[in-house]
């Protein structure tokens, strides 16, 4: 099995959520003691957050190919990005590297095209529901994602940086997510991304009436998938 590098922290709980995913997949696949061949570099959120909020993309645009490099360096084989926000600065992070980088975009919009769902509603960061990185990605794969409207959008957007990536998990948050996902359902949307790697942990198919993709699991397959091929 290849070691995936994993770049992660953004946020720490959705890194926990790669992590355990992808141990519970190997097992299920490879059964006895197999867990995932890793390497985990988790950043502090905050410095990311800051970099994100003051718009200075460069900055955390080095940041990443630093980082980035310094896992292939450490014999990481597979690159992995455990955030979609971003993955915005996807080109710059990968700039001199040589391993395969996984796009966590294109890995999702493949999965709702291969079940031949085309109006996946998008739940994510303000950045990644607002912004042609991930959007035309999906777009380029086929599909007519539908958008809250700009309250939803700011509301969900709020979750995630004042619950999800602190790990808070409240009630009240669920039910508003579950209206807006049900809000996107009303505006055609056959499917619905979580298209933010926390929003599982409010989200998933027993509380969504179409057919649910979330991004970390999805991400963590698909790198399995690539880590396991030819074994
Ligand atoms: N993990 C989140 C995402 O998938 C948001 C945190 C971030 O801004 O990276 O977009």
């Amino acid at each position: 099995m290849k070691k995936i590098g994993i770049l992660g922290g953004m946020s720490a709980a959705s890194t926990a959520l790669y992590q355990a995913r992808l141990n519970a997949q190997t097992m299920e696949r490879l059964g006895g003691l197999h867990s995932a061949n890793l390497l985990v570099r988790s950043l502090d959120f905050a410095d990311i957050a800051d970099m994100q909020s003051r718009g200075d993309w460069d900055a955390a645009g080095d940041l990443l190919n630093h980082e980035a490099r310094l896992l292939e360096a450490g014999g990481a084989e597979i690159l992995i990005l455990a955030t979609n926000t971003m993955h915005k600065l996807a080109d710059r992070m990968t700039e001199g590297l040589t391993i395969p980088f996984l796009h966590i975009g294109t890995a999702t919009a493949q999965a709702v095209a291969g079940q031949g769902l085309q109006r996946p509603g998008l739940m994510a960061t303000a950045f990644t529901m607002e912004q042609e990185f991930y959007t035309g990605r999906l777009r380029e794969n086929g599909l007519d994602p539908v958008i809250p409207n700009a309250v939803d959008r700011a509301t969900t957007h709020g979750i995630i940086y004042d619950e999800l990536c602190k790990n808070i998990i409240r009630d009240d948050s669920r039910k508003t997510y579950e209206a807006i996902a049900a809000r996107l359902v009303d505006a055609g949307a056959d499917s619905l991304i979580l298209g933010c790697t926390e929003v599982g942990m409010l989200l998933n198919a027993s509380n969504v009436a179409v057919p649910v993709f979330d991004t970390t699991f999805i991400h963590c397959d698909r790198a399995l998938d690539a880590a396991l091929e030819g074994t």
